[in-house]
């Protein structure tokens, strides 16, 4: 999903659009082509090997699948909302993390996603509409303004916060459009350190206003950047203010080895992938507040 150079050593990845298609049918309809299988750790994730180009498959082209790398699919998947719950995808375009979480509710309950940028919105809506899914209300505007306490927020029960970065896990930098420069080209100007700083400032201001939505459970944080101060930083500065609302660090993914650097207490919560490894460099944390969770399941 993101603006990278094709790197033909990396195994090709492709997610299911349950929606539309049911695994085991993807597999057979792939594997008159390719050698395919299902990946060990991500439901609905399938393996291909490196070089295939699947651009114009039909199954692409009708929305069935998503070209959609492991460590991106991983996001959705550890939110993990179910079905008939309210969720706000907080920054949402292109929109494929967005399309993951209605497949994951098996299309039931709402997403709500948020998109700050115009030109963004018609990429997120093309994403949804291909999709087929039906309970996406894309909504234009800026995240940060949204008053958790209005009725159309204040029943959410997930959040996930996949906020502009840095890109700098991924091999050509995702863009950037919290900075107007950045947006008119003019990225190789900015000092490199101040704009981690503005870029930082915005992911804990974001973090900390998606853990004040009232009904929220579970919250997903994530980027695609290997920066310490967009990662556990954030998460660091921002855990005193989780813990006094009853969220507590989730480990998603437990089998997966590679954790967050250990720079604050908790770190073995976290999760990252290497951008030389794993070809791409994510990370993910995950807040779950377990009293709310009690209230709706009683
Ligand atoms: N989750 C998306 C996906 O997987 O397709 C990628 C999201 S991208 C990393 C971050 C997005 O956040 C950009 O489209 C950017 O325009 C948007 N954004 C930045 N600031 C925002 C804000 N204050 N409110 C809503 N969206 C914002």
């Amino acid at each position: 999903d993101f603006y990278q150079t094709p790197d033909v050593s990396k195994p090709r990845y492709i997610r299911v659009n349950t929606l539309k298609l049911d695994v085991d049918s993807a597999l057979n309809e792939l594997g008159k082509q390719y050698m395919v299988q299902k990946d060990d750790l991500v439901p609905d994730l399938l393996k291909l090997p490196p070089k295939c180009d699947l651009h114009d498959h039909p199954l692409v082209m009708n929305g069935s699948i998503f070209m959609q790398g492991k460590a991106s699919s991983m996001v959705a998947a550890a939110l993990a909302p179910k079905p008939g719950w309210e969720v706000l995808d907080a920054c949402a375009a292109p929109g494929n993390k967005t399309v993951h979480l209605a497949a994951l509710m098996r299309g039931k309950g709402k997403v709500i996603a948020c998109e700050l940028n115009k030109e963004r919105i018609k990429r997120l809506q093309d994403t949804v509409r291909l999709s087929g899914a039906d309970n996406i209300e894309v909504l234009h505007g800026d995240f940060l303004s949204l008053d958790p306490k209005d009725p159309p927020y204040s029943k959410v029960r997930a959040i996930l916060l996949d906020p502009s970065c840095s890109g700098s896990g991924t091999v050509a930098e995702r863009l950037d459009h919290l900075l107007p420069s950045y947006a008119a080209g003019q990225a190789a100007n900015i000092d490199e350190a101040e704009r981690l700083n503005k870029l930082a400032s915005f992911q804990k201001k974001a973090l900390a206003h998606a853990l004040s939505f009232p009904q929220v459970e579970r919250v997903v944080y994530s980027t695609c950047s290997v920066h310490q101060i967009e990662n556990e930083d954030v998460v660091k500065s921002i855990l005193p203010l989780a813990e006094s609302h009853g969220f507590q660090l989730a480990t998603p993914f437990p089998q997966w080895q590679r954790r967050g650097l250990p720079v604050l207490e908790g770190s073995e919560h976290l999760l990252r992938t290497d951008p030389v490894e794993d070809k791409e460099g994510f990370f993910i944390a995950l807040f779950i507040r377990k009293d709310r969770t009690m209230v709706h399941q009683s």
